[in-house]
């Protein structure tokens, strides 16, 4: 673990109870507080001048008493009086300073943790991503850089700065008075042992706060993203519902959370009611009758006085501390999922000429998540039945290789597989005699193209999610892929051709659109191997014509691997692989398997031709 100053140690073990917090911020402090360590210092110079200024004006408090009240000195009263307006000039203007650079760190966290999370998402397996919904992921992600932001700038240092104002005023009290001042040894430990017990309670309610506001989060998206089958159901009054359930949920947290901050509020106003009674009543009693100066009393009570707003929000501290706490861990939550070992890219660099395929006797189950989500440390991983069961096959180079069969057979986990979204529990998988677990995964990706069954647009411009198939592509090469794929008409005729901008997933084109977009990008990637997954839904006929015409320019000449739903893909097919149950039921031609009149192929045939 890396090293903190020693004294920054002292404080962060004094705060936190528990090593494991002490671990998380400790790791939180060595992250951040080394990058900006001149901003930092800066700031701490102007905190220290403002617990200078603060404590000062208490002082002065005793000359104004003693030279301009008692001693009726009205150049003393001129003097003082500058001093007084210099010294409020200085706070306010070294507190303009210290904002400045305390949000500019801020925003730099923020910032850098969420390139830092995402780098770190990109890495992250498929599996990953199959355990939590993404916008509730999305959701709890921003919640908690927010609140690492706030525990390191607002929390961290406002306690240096309350702190340090703290000492100045005790010290002018001391200075004052010092009999009078050992009393707040007195009231203080009660109030602090009182609070700590607050705080343990705060750090289960803003668990549960983050999640129910990730789930409200998600609700939101959902809506907006599924909003045609939401408005079509009529499901609007069960959504409605469901929302204002979670809303209040979340709304009953956030004022728990008020209340047990908030309860610390009378608590401490009783507390100093009662100081600043005792020391009235007592500090007049020793102006009467023993002649202490009434300047010095004076004084004192100021002192006394402006230390409340600091003492108070110092003995809040470990509440706020916990709710920022909860925030980080998370974080690391997500920052420790391990990349999984696999090479990104490794020395093993490998290109394929011809493209077969071949699976040797191949099983695999998935791993299962239960319970899986952020911040929940009770996860179970089991894994499923076998999903593949011993699958040997081989898809022949530049041809066409057809997977069908009956749904939740395993087709989709073969693609799945061959490009390394999981590795095989047995068996190997090779692509011109190599074993692709011995390559790095962005060569073996880099030379397939994969079309996916529902297309994925993103944001920015047609030519851009073009593009992103082969950064170098160059525009002519775009706009060709484009007529192949029979999309460049439809492209040309949207407002700003391919500079137009991408609705949400392409929400602003047809799905026969988004389909033949989905084509070209793969026509860019211009890669040995096609993988692909056929969609069947929503296509008009002439759509469909239209794809399946982009589908054969695109499958010309390649290995090609397809989950086929179309009857014309089917019977065009070099090969046809029956997958059932995660085996190999059936294997020929079209021609072959439909004579074979008991097989699984001529059923599932008879039901697609009826
Ligand atoms: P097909 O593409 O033939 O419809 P799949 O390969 O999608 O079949 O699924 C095969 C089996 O694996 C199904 O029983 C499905 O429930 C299961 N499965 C698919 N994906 C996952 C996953 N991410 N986690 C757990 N089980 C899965």
């Amino acid at each position: 673990m890396n090293r903190l100053n020693p004294t920054l140690e002292k404080l962060v073990s004094f705060l936190l109870k528990t090593p494991d917090e002490a671990g998380v911020f400790r790791r939180m402090a060595v992250e951040n507080f080394g990058i900006y360590k001149r901003q930092y210092a800066i700031a701490c110079v102007c905190l220290l001048i403002i617990a200078g200024t603060t404590a000062y004006s208490a002082y002065i408090m005793g000359p104004i008493v003693k030279d301009v009240f008692y001693g009726n000195d009205l150049n003393r009263a001129i003097v003082l009086s500058t001093i007084i307006v210099c010294i409020f000039l200085v706070k306010g203007f070294v507190t303009y300073i210290q904002t400045v650079i305390l949000n500019k760190i801020g925003n730099n966290i923020v910032a850098r943790y969420q390139r830092r999370i995402f780098d770190h998402l990109l890495n992250l397996d498929v599996a990953f991503f199959s355990r939590q919904h993404s916008a509730t992921l999305v959701s709890q992600l921003n919640q908690n850089v927010i609140g690492v932001r706030d525990m390191l700038n607002t929390v961290i240092l406002g306690y240096v700065r309350d702190l340090v104002t703290l000492i100045g005023l005790i010290g002018v009290m001391f200075y004052r008075d010092p009999y009078m001042s050992s009393a707040v040894f007195i009231f203080g430990p009660i109030v602090l042992w009182t609070l700590a017990r607050y705080a343990r309670r705060v750090k289960v309610i803003a668990q549960q706060e983050i999640r129910i506001n990730a789930q409200v989060a998600t609700a939101m998206q959902e809506a907006s993203h599924g909003i045609s089958v939401l408005k079509a159901f009529t499901m609007e009054n069960q959504l409605r519902t469901k929302l204002n359930a979670l809303t209040k949920l979340a709304e009953e947290r956030s004022n728990k959370i008020a209340r047990i901050t908030a309860r610390t509020g009378p608590l401490t106003e009783t507390l100093t009611g009662l100081a600043v009674a005792g020391v009235t009543a007592y500090g007049g009693w020793r102006v009467i009758n023993h002649g202490y100066e009434p300047s010095d009393l004076t004084s004192f009570m100021t002192a006394l006085l402006l230390a409340y707003e600091p003492a108070k929000k110092l003995a809040r501290l470990r509440i706020v501390l916990e709710r920022s706490m909860v925030n980080a861990r998370m974080i690391y939550e997500v920052l420790d999922t391990p990349i999984p070992k696999k090479d990104l890219d490794n020395d093993n660099v490998v290109t394929f000429k011809d493209g077969e395929i071949v699976f040797d006797d191949v099983t695999f189950s998935y791993d299962v998540f239960q319970g899986a989500r952020m911040g929940n440390e009770e996860q179970d991983v089991y894994k499923t039945p076998p999903v593949l069961k011993n699958l040997t096959f081989t898809a022949q180079a530049g041809k066409t290789t057809a997977l069908v069969g009956p749904s939740g057979g395993g087709k989709s986990t073969i693609i799945s597989l061959l490009q390394r979204f999981y590795e095989p529990e047995n068996g190997l998988i090779f692509i011109d005699g190599e074993d692709i677990s011995k390559l790095g995964v962005y060569n073996l990706r880099s030379q397939i193209a994969y079309v996916s069954q529902s297309p994925v647009l993103f944001q920015g411009s047609v030519r851009d999610n073009l593009r992103y198939a082969r950064p170098d592509a160059s525009d002519m090469e775009i706009e060709e892929a484009a007529k192949s794929a029979q999309a460049h008409d439809f492209i040309t005729a949207l407002p700003e051709g391919y500079d137009t901008q991408m609705g949400e997933n392409g929400a602003n084109l047809s799905g026969g659109q988004r389909q033949r977009l989905s084509i070209a990008r793969a026509i860019v990637r211009n890669a040995p191997i096609l993988l692909l997954d056929e969609a069947t839904s929503a296509l008009d006929n002439q759509s469909e014509a239209l794809v399946q015409a982009a589908l054969e320019e695109l499958m010309k000449d390649k290995t090609t691997l397809v989950i086929a739903h179309r009857l014309s893909t089917i019977s065009s097919a070099d090969s046809i692989i029956v997958i059932d149950g995660g085996e190999l039921v059936e294997q020929g031609r079209h021609e072959d398997l439909v004579a074979a009149s008991h097989g699984v192929y001529a059923r599932l045939h008879d039901v697609n031709a009826s």
